[in-house]
């Protein structure tokens, strides 16, 4: 199916369904957004359009990534799913399509893209962030499968999860990038502790995870033992670039809502020039990023760029927003007042998440510009 006719049938599709599409309410919990997120994917994916833009090996109807954008893109700006919780299967399935064992990619990816199950990815622990290649979370061989002890942390939507993208040790502690592997994890598995821990927008979305000689057969290694910088390396470029897409509709959106609702004269014209200047500039990175995947390349450390260009967007209209609607961010106690506060204080995530700016900037001088190694 070509864009533009995907457009047109989404488009009347989502006006058609638009009151079964509906979040239950304006007020709602992470545990609701989950919910419902889980009935639009269900809906989305037996009427086949959650379906297009995958390939057909795992449940998808094929065609171009492009399609499956712009299915992230309409059900964000009409404000149906939560950017953030959406984007889990644009970061994790890529990776299953390339490591994952094409039995169990077959089997699994449909359950997510369904919404019949939520996965989470355990990459960073309590030592380990931006350098990720220290990790200490680790997997012996026992037989054929692995045992894993250790914890991970910071693991978005974990405890609404059935599976986890793990990374883990099993080269010597020294082995650094060389001695990691990664294994596709059922969460249900004896010894595995999920504990959420709040965060400061007021929602528990990220957990520490522990694992206590947790048994994962061998048939659930991606790629190979050893293998697991490869898989991180293949996997952070969706995270930082294509799985962001959406979030330019969410932030469009937000950055309208905010110049109809601002105070008078609370609002500096040149500042809001700025934040929709930074906003295009993200989307027309971002475009170009989308139409290099569906042409084809390979995304690499050069979606840095992808991902700068939408932390600086994000933090400057939620800038704006403190002093748009000030009153309400910073003493509002009515449901308005507390989603502008939550999103303001969950945009200053967006240097975070996904590897920091700083960790970002250093990619880019390092691997984009080639202006030679860390002193
Ligand atoms: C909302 C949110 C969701 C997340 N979800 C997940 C998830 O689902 N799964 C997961 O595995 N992780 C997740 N994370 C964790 C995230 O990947 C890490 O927080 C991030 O990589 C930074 O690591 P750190 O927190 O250990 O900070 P550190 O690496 O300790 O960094 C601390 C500070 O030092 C700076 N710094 C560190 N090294 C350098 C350097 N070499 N040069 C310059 N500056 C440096 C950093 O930029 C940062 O400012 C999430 C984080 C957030 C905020």
């Amino acid at each position: 199916m070509e864009l533009a006719e995907f457009r047109a049938g989404l488009d009347a599709w989502l006006d058609e369904h638009a009151d079964g599409l509906a979040p239950p309410s304006r007020e709602t919990t992470l545990v609701e957004d989950m919910a419902h997120l889980a009935v639009v994917k269900r809906h989305t994916f037996d009427a086949g359009w959650m379906r297009w833009g995958w390939p057909e090996r795992v449940g998808g109807l094929g065609g171009s990534p492009l399609l499956r954008a712009y299915l992230g893109e309409a059900l964000t700006l009409r404000g149906l799913v939560e950017p953030g919780i959406y984007s889990m299967a644009e970061v994790l399935v890529p990776t299953m399509l390339d490591f994952a064992p094409a039995a169990l990619a077959a089997e699994m990816v449909p359950l997510l893209l369904r919404g019949d199950e939520t996965w989470c990815q355990g990459f960073s622990e309590p030592g380990t962030g931006s350098n990720l290649a220290s990790l200490s979370c680790r997997a012996v061989r026992d037989g054929d499968g692995w045992r894993v002890t250790g914890q991970k942390v910071w693991t978005s939507l974990a405890q609404f999860a059935q599976r986890c993208v793990l990374l883990a040790r099993t080269g010597t502690p020294e082995s650094a990038h060389r001695g990691i592997t990664a294994l596709f994890v059922d969460m249900d598995t004896p010894g595995i502790t999920v504990r959420p821990i709040g965060a400061m927008h007021g929602a528990e979305e990220f957990c520490e995870v522990f694992f206590d000689g947790v048994l994962v057969p061998g048939e659930r290694t991606l790629g190979q033992e050893g293998q697991g910088w490869a898989v991180a390396m293949d996997l952070l470029p969706y995270e930082r670039s294509t799985a962001l897409w959406h979030r330019a509709a969410f932030l469009q959106r937000r950055l309208a809502d905010l110049v109809a609702v601002a105070a008078p004269d609370s609002l500096d014209p040149d500042d809001v020039g700025a934040a929709t200047e930074l906003l295009y500039a993200f989307r027309a990175r971002s475009r170009a990023t989308q139409y290099r995947l569906a042409g084809g390349d390979r995304l690499g450390p050069e979606t840095s760029v992808d991902k700068v260009l939408l932390a600086t967007a994000e933090q400057a209209i939620f800038d704006l927003a403190l002093d748009g609607v000030a009153a309400g961010i910073v003493g509002g106690d009515d449901t308005t007042s507390s989603k502008w506060r939550s999103q303001y204080l969950y945009s200053r995530a967006a240097t975070i998440y996904g590897g920091t700016a700083e960790i970002q900037r250093n990619i880019i001088a390092r691997r984009v510009l080639d202006l030679g190694a860390e002193a």
